[in-house]
């Protein structure tokens, strides 16, 4: 029902006591993992490999790969870095320094848009900060029809979503713009306009090595001013939306409330409210009020 938070399925909320009961084993077991990719990483052995027990023995040089590999994780670098991509939705997509690693918690944006958007739809999608290009290239792949337009202020994670446009096949359908929020896309030119913004501010924590090696441009809010980047976007979304567009927006955890707000002060109302896989709510759906 528009306006209405979704509450937790029966499945997410035993999935969430699973989770809590298998806490230690988890990280002992996730812990063992990571060992094991960062050794596939630096002996250029398989995964298949080191499971079926066919591994060759280490040799002195890939030893020294892998001790240098340990310790740069476990001083925080994101091992998405070390390998250089991660897995987002049901596509594989190339990572560096320059772009923020795609998160699990952003699926739900996809979710929710491929809900909205027919398969046979040539809707005009813009997304906002595309950094690794995630969210708009997982998009595009699943709506064969639509266009897109991803824009970054960043030039290098323009470089690394160029690589993830290219690799996808999409380059035909897909342009990338260095630009400042939506200050370069023409007036009533977008069907959808999706972001994930930075909503961090400076004083809240984040997760291990995030501040240390993800982008920061990426993350990070003025100090004491969580909406900056929304309102940035709300100025000027509604001229940027045709009638009946949609603007999607990635929150951090307990801001939903204060977007929703400051999306209808810029004439938007809350389409569709809905919770990542750990129960946040996380995707904003708003429309011209
Ligand atoms: N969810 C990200 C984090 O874990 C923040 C992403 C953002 O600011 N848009 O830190």
């Amino acid at each position: 029902m528009p306006g209405t938070p979704r509450e937790p399925s029966t499945l997410a909320r035993l999935l969430d006591a699973a989770a809590c009961q298998l806490q230690q084993a988890a990280a002992d077991a996730s812990a063992r993992r990571l060992a094991e990719r960062l050794w596939c990483l630096a002996s250029g052995v398989s995964r298949e490999q080191l499971l079926l027990g066919t591994a060759p023995a280490p040799d002195s040089a890939q030893s020294a790969r892998f001790r240098d590999l340990v310790e740069r994780a476990a001083r925080g670098e994101p091992i998405a870095y070390l390998e250089g991509s991660a897995g987002f939705f049901d596509l594989e997509f190339e990572v560096g320094p320059g772009a923020l690693v795609p998160r699990d918690d952003s699926e739900c944006l996809v979710e929710l848009a491929l809900e909205r958007i027919p398969p046979d739809s040539a809707a005009e999608l813009v997304d906002l900060g595309t950094g690794s290009g995630c969210l708009l290239l997982t998009l595009l792949h699943h709506r064969r029809l639509a266009r897109g337009t991803g824009i970054d202020r960043s030039a290098a994670a323009l470089e690394v979503a160029r690589r993830n446009r290219d690799r996808l096949g999409l380059q035909g359908r897909c342009r990338l713009l260095r630009a400042d929020w939506l200050g370069g896309v023409a007036a009533r030119s977008a069907d959808w306009i999706v972001a994930n913004p930075p909503y961090v501010e400076p004083s809240e924590p984040t997760g291990f090595g995030v501040a240390e090696f993800e982008p920061g441009a990426a993350l990070f809010t003025p100090p004491g001013d969580p909406l900056f980047a929304y309102r940035e976007i709300l100025a000027r979304a509604s001229g940027v939306l045709r009638n009946s567009g949609r603007l999607l927006f990635e929150v951090g955890a307990g801001r939903a409330a204060e977007v929703a707000q400051a999306a209808s002060a810029a004439g938007f109302a809350l389409d569709e409210l809905r919770r990542d896989l750990g129960g946040v709510e996380r995707a904003l759906l708003l429309r011209p009020a």
